[in-house]
């Protein structure tokens, strides 16, 4: 590539950081103004005009617009403001970005996939233009973050996960394919929308659907190798679970929304050990939502409480589950299904609500992943304050408006006791007594980039669940006293990427244990074999190499 051609691909995009011999070369003089710009000069600019903007949506397209144009710029400038541009490129904007798509569409990013196109993925992956691709994240749009059905608008959330596949784990971006898989919406509203940009089809929930998928992953596996990482991502919960179990053992995948958010949650359970000081196996845990999230943190629960010598039965009755009808009891009126039945339990006595549930199981820990809104109300808060010293209470779900309750709420209403972590991020807190706590953000951000690496570098065939236990202990064993003392039960965002790293390394080295692993030949060192594969945003020249040969005489002898 050439000339304009090179300017206009975001991979090879430099702007005005094209050195004077490069323009001469590659035909680029003349098409850029004079100034030859460091990458640093680029960044400031970006990140001014970021500062001008103060809304967060407006913010999101001018991201995008540069992850368009000059990807390494984009990652830089991602990886170094993450604190302040995650909250944009993932939870919470995005998914304001998702309800949103059909009116701030510029580009398209990534593939998509209809079921009009049954028989022919094969095809439409040939018009994919990168060939080695190592990771797919695909959703179907059913359940976008806790919004529901969004349809093809759900593409930003693939787009969103694999700019952090990249920004936090060093995942190459041409390695990584976002796939939105449209067989129609629920959504009314979308179906009635004139920008809407999807097939305007109720879902297809027939076998044509499970055809479909099963032809996605032949397909994908045929052109990119049987290694290549496939996540699933915002399934609804029925096709999630479905999928997960189907696919697993046969391909390598994993659901993001049950194994990566069940990591995260066990990680911020095992750090607060180190403040409550209770073992595991001491926790009783009571879950708002029954569905992927909770059931996917619950079973990991579950295997961390059987490490510890726990029996599987015994270990299960330590958790429990509120849904939208009540409590998982024996014998209630509405059925639960066989993902569930492990977690419904003889009747603990009268549970109408929420608050007599916990007030009748008396837990140590309260899970919210309903996707609900704000059901952590006061009094439940309060009641949690008076059963603990430190009541840990997490509000994980999606995005800040569902969240089960705010972190000043929880804060203020247990006197700076209880342990909090929410899946969207809230800013510090402030005590009446002007103690400062900085809640965590219990978001599978810091799970999945860090195994994604690991699995693509270790050429895994099937992700064991073990591989998400392993990355939680890791997550928790990074988590520093100091951090620990400021309310934090996740390592601060800054630090994500070398988080991401460091459980990479470890969940390298675990995998290789196990005999897990079949990149061969297996690395000795296995800190210096990652370090050296990840991605970085310096730019790269594109003058050809020029030497001398020396003392070579060119006259004859
Ligand atoms: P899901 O499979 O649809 O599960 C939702 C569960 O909540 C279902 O059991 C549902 O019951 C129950 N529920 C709904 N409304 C309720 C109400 N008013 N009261 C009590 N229970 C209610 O969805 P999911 O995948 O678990 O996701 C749920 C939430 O977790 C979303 O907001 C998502 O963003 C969040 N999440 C966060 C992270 C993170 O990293 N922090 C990761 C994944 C998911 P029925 O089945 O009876 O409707
Ligand atoms: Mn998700």
């Amino acid at each position: 590539e050439k000339g304009k051609a090179l300017m206009l691909n975001p991979h090879t995009n430099k702007g005005m950081a094209f050195t004077l011999k490069e323009r001469q070369i590659l035909g680029l003089q003349g098409l850029l103004p004079p100034k030859i710009e460091t990458q640093d000069i680029q960044a400031m600019r970006f990140q001014r005009n970021l500062r001008k903007m103060s809304d967060p949506l407006q913010k999101y397209i001018y991201l995008m617009g540069i992850q368009e144009r000059n990807e390494k710029l984009f990652y830089r400038v991602l990886m170094e403001d993450i604190d302040a541009l995650m909250p944009i490129v993932y939870t919470p904007t995005v998914g304001l970005a998702c309800t949103q798509y059909g009116h701030i569409f510029r580009r398209p990013k990534g593939l998509f996939i209809s079921i009009m196109d049954q028989g022919h993925i094969h095809s439409v992956l040939d018009n994919w233009p990168e060939t080695n691709v190592k990771a797919v994240v695909v959703t179907d749009g059913e359940r976008i973050l806790g919004l529901g059905d969004l349809g093809v608008y759900g593409m930003g959330i693939p787009v969103g996960k694999l700019c952090l596949y990249t920004a936090c784990a060093g995942i190459r971006p041409e390695r990584c394919l976002p796939v939105c898989i449209d067989v129609g919406t629920d959504n009314e509203t979308l179906l009635r929308d004139p920008f809407y940009m999807g097939l305007y089809q109720r879902r297809d929930r027939s076998q044509r659907y499970d055809d479909l998928i099963d032809e996605f992953m032949e397909a994908v596996v045929d052109k990119y190798g049987q290694d290549t990482l496939i996540q699933f991502e915002d399934f609804g919960n029925h096709n999630a679970f479905r999928f997960l179990k189907k696919y697993r053992e046969k391909y390598c995948t994993f659901n993001d929304d049950i194994q990566g958010t069940a990591a995260v949650a066990l990680a911020g359970l095992l750090a607060t050990r180190r403040v409550v000081g209770k073992p595991i196996t001491e926790h009783r845990v009571l879950f708002l939502g029954a569905g992927e999230a909770a059931l996917g943190i619950a079973n990991l629960i579950v295997m961390a409480m059987m490490e510890e010598g726990m029996s599987q039965a015994d270990a299960r009755k330590k958790i429990w589950m509120f849904d939208k009808y009540g409590l998982l009891e024996q014998g209630r009126h509405q059925s639960t299904d066989s993902n569930q039945e492990a977690f419904v339990h003889p009747s603990p006595g009268e549970v109408k609500s929420f608050l007599d549930a916990v007030n009748v199981i008396k837990p140590t820990a309260i899970i919210g992943v309903a996707g609900a809104g704000r059901l952590f109300t006061h009094d439940v808060i309060k009641a949690m304050g008076c059963l603990n010293e430190r009541p840990i209470i997490f509000a994980l779900s999606n995005p800040t408006a569902k969240a089960e309750c705010t972190a000043e709420d929880a804060y203020s209403l247990t006197q700076g006791r209880c342990l909090f972590a929410s899946g969207s991020p809230f800013g510090p807190v402030t005590l009446e007594d002007g103690s400062i706590l900085i809640p965590g953000q219990g978001n599978n951000a810091y799970i999945f980039p860090g195994v994604a690496l690991a699995v693509i570098l270790s050429g895994v065939r099937h992700i064991s669940d073990t591989v998400f236990l392993e990355a939680a202990k890791t997550l928790a064993d990074q988590l520093t006293d100091e951090e620990l003392s400021q309310g934090r039960l996740y390592p601060p965002l800054s630090k994500i990427r070398e988080v991401s790293l460091q459980m990479a390394v470890k969940v390298v080295e675990y995998l290789y244990a196990k005999g897990m692993a079949f990149r061969y030949p297996e690395p000795l060192d296995k800190d210096a074999y990652v370090r050296s594969k990840v991605w970085n945003t310096n730019y790269e020249s594109f003058l050809p190499e020029i030497y001398d040969w020396p003392g070579v005489s060119h006259s004859p002898l």
